[in-house]
């Protein structure tokens, strides 16, 4: 579904993706992990058209993305939970949902989307009028994920679910992708938490100072030595 190939990219002066090449199939769930400053929200950022890369092709469903903007992936299905949720603080929980939903011009289908993302999470139904920046961090993370959600993508990017929640709502989240997962979704998750996206995933890379270092079956990394010693401790 995704194929990156050789990707460079810089900010300013200063290389931060080396070489990048990675492959998404079809229904597939794969994960990045990485320390802070590795380079994976860069990935996403160019993945997402935010962030332009230097060098490198990236070709989503056979056809090269890499001129389109964010507007124009997700119009192509591309489904972005940017890190640190990024709600329209000044704007209600169902304004943000129908902002997600700016690419989708059939009002009948962003209703059924409105509808199914109230039914997945109540909380943000009975919200729904609420400024979303007094919202918690937790519904402020299901309105992300929500928001993303509207255009009904085939494929899901997610820049670090686990970012500024407690354990129990990171397990409810990764457990909700894994849902949408098994529904058919392909997913895209770069993540610090390694233990967490190794346990949801089917495959992942280990992204070191903007290299892939490692490339494997999750359950593979998660038993590698390398792996264990420098992302899911002792
Ligand atoms: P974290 O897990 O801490 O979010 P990350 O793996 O997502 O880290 P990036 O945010 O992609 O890493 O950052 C990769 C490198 O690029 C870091 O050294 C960071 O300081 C640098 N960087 C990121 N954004 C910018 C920017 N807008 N301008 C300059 N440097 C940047």
């Amino acid at each position: 579904m995704l194929k990156v190939s050789n990707m460079d990219a810089y900010y300013g002066q200063s290389k931060v993706l080396e070489d990048i090449s990675i492959e998404i199939k079809d229904g597939e769930f794969v994960t990045i992990i990485g320390a802070n400053g590795a380079g994976k929200s860069t990935i996403m950022k160019c993945l997402m058209g935010i962030h332009n890369p230097s060098r490198g092709s990236i070709i989503y469903k056979g056809e090269d993305i890499a001129g389109m903007n964010a507007w124009e992936r997700a119009e192509h299905g591309i489904g972005y939970i940017p890190e640190g949720r990024r709600v329209f603080s000044k704007m209600t929980v169902e304004e943000n949902l129908l902002v997600g939903a700016y690419t989708v011009k059939d009002k009948i289908k962003i209703k059924r989307n409105l509808e199914r993302c109230y039914e997945i999470f109540p909380r943000l139904k009975e919200r729904r009028n609420q400024k979303s920046k007094t919202m918690s961090g937790g519904e402020q993370q299901m309105l992300a994920i929500s928001r993303a959600l509207m255009i009904e993508p085939e494929l899901l990017l997610i820049d670090e679910i686990s970012m500024g929640l407690m354990p129990l709502l990171v397990t409810h989240s990764i457990n909700l992708i894994k849902k949408l997962h098994k529904e058919g979704m392909t997913v895209l998750l770069v993540e610090q938490n390694a233990k967490k996206a190794l346990e949801a995933s089917d495959r992942g890379y280990v992204l070191e100072t903007g290299r892939i270092t490692m490339e494997d079956s999750s359950s593979l990394l998660k038993e590698n030595e390398a792996v264990i010693k420098a992302y899911l401790g002792a």
